[in-house]
């Protein structure tokens, strides 16, 4: 697999090519099943994450996420606890 540029991320006319192929092999977020719009409504997401070993731009590393989940699921991929806690003022802490 060629990378675009050294941080591996797809960039440009091949980052809309895979986004409109993942989407329409399956149009729903692969967490909670909602159905998602093309192409505003969803994020391509990386089913092992960039950073982490074993990663590829394929296909079959790639699934839909709703962008409520992307970006829970980014918190978890950063080392972040699922669960959000509070702080004494009540606000969601990372
Ligand atoms: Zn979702």
């Amino acid at each position: 697999m060629a990378y675009d540029n050294s941080d591996g991320r797809l960039r440009g006319r091949k980052l809309q090519a895979a986004r409109l192929r993942i989407w329409s092999a399956n149009p729903h977020c692969a967490r909670c099943g909602k159905l998602v719009a093309f192409p505003g409504g969803f994020e391509l997401d990386h089913i092992t994450a960039l950073h982490k070993e074993g990663s590829t731009n394929d296909d079959d590393n790639m699934q839909v996420l709703c962008p409520p989940c992307h970006v829970k699921k980014s918190a978890v991929d950063m080392g972040y606890k699922e669960r959000a806690k509070f702080d004494a003022a009540g606000r969601v802490v990372w």
